[in-house]
């Protein structure tokens, strides 16, 4: 009996056991991989509604451990931010994103933003400071947050959000719909986009509600005067509807997976320079 019950628990044991291996990983690697460049950047393409046209492109994140293999970053990303890693990683992720887009000119740069790196005192000017090193165009740089940002000191985020536009940077409502008062936010803070979440596109196949949803997102998103993009599309019936409805950009698997920068170039046609 005694040995039945262990192994009735141990599937559940070694998944914990599992999760707590990882997370002990992280928390003693992130640091040196953050300071090694061992982190590395792939990108997703962001089309017009036609999904021909590429308009930009989503920096995502990626981390090649060498002896556990890759760790996603919904799986470090938390952890980063309990530890106060988030800032200098977060650092890296535009600084990198910036100079890699600058063999891609015309092409908006999205990065993604956590919302601790938003309250630190100095997130404007450090921003700025990289797009000035880098040499690019604020208005090519995208920032791509989510309502976490406004949650704990919405006159702070308010007053970062407005100085950041009035230097062209942009700023795009990530996971949209997935939130408490989205619809709060955006009548009071300045985003010039917003991101449907893909929870939506996935169940708006199977029942009509969904379908009825992202209708009237796209629609609220266009009458006050945003841009706004679809994430996760993966089939050409979600592709027909999303553009039908008028929802002016699209990103997901349908068009491509986020790629490592040297696909882009290709995507782009421009040569490899070594
Ligand atoms: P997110 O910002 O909502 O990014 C979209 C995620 O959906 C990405 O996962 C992307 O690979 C995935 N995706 C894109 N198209 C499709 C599709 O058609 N179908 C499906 N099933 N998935 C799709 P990823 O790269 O694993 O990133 C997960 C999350 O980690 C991101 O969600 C973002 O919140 C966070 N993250 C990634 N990179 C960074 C970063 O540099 N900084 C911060 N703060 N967070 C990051
Ligand atoms: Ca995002
Ligand atoms: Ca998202
Ligand atoms: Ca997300």
């Amino acid at each position: 009996a005694k040995n039945g019950g262990r192994n009735r628990y141990s599937f559940f044991e070694r998944q914990m056991d599992e999760a707590l291996r990882l997370r002990k990983v992280v928390e003693d690697d992130l640091r040196a991989a953050i300071l090694a460049d061992e982190l590395q950047l792939h990108y997703q393409p962001q089309y017009k509604a036609n999904g021909e046209e590429i308009v930009g492109v989503e920096a995502l994140v990626r981390w090649p451990h060498p002896q556990h293999g890759w760790i996603s970053p919904q799986q470090f990303i938390a952890i980063a931010e309990e530890r106060g890693l988030i800032i200098p990683l977060g650092e890296w992720v535009l600084r990198k994103a910036c100079e890699d887009a600058k063999r891609w000119p015309g092409l908006r740069i999205a990065v993604n933003v956590s919302p601790i790196q938003f309250r630190q005192r100095d997130f404007v000017s450090s921003v700025m400071n990289i797009i000035e090193e880098a040499d690019i165009d604020p208005t090519r740089v995208e920032l791509e947050v989510t309502e976490g940002v406004v949650m704990d000191d919405a006159d702070a985020a308010e007053e970062a959000m407005m100085e950041l536009r009035a230097r062209g940077v942009r700023l795009a409502l990530d996971d949209f719909g997935t939130g408490y008062s989205s619809l709060i936010y955006l009548r009071r803070f300045a985003f010039d986009k917003i991101k449907i979440d893909r929870s939506f596109l996935e169940s708006m196949e199977t029942t009509g509600e969904s379908a009825i949803l992202v209708h009237s997102v796209v629609h609220l998103g266009r009458a006050l005067g945003l841009t706004v993009t679809a994430e996760g599309v993966e089939t050409s019936e979600q592709h027909r509807f999303l553009q039908a409805l008028g929802c002016h950009e699209l990103q997901g698997y349908l068009f491509s997976k986020p790629v490592p920068a040297h696909e882009i170039d290709k995507m782009l046609g421009i040569a490899p320079d070594e």
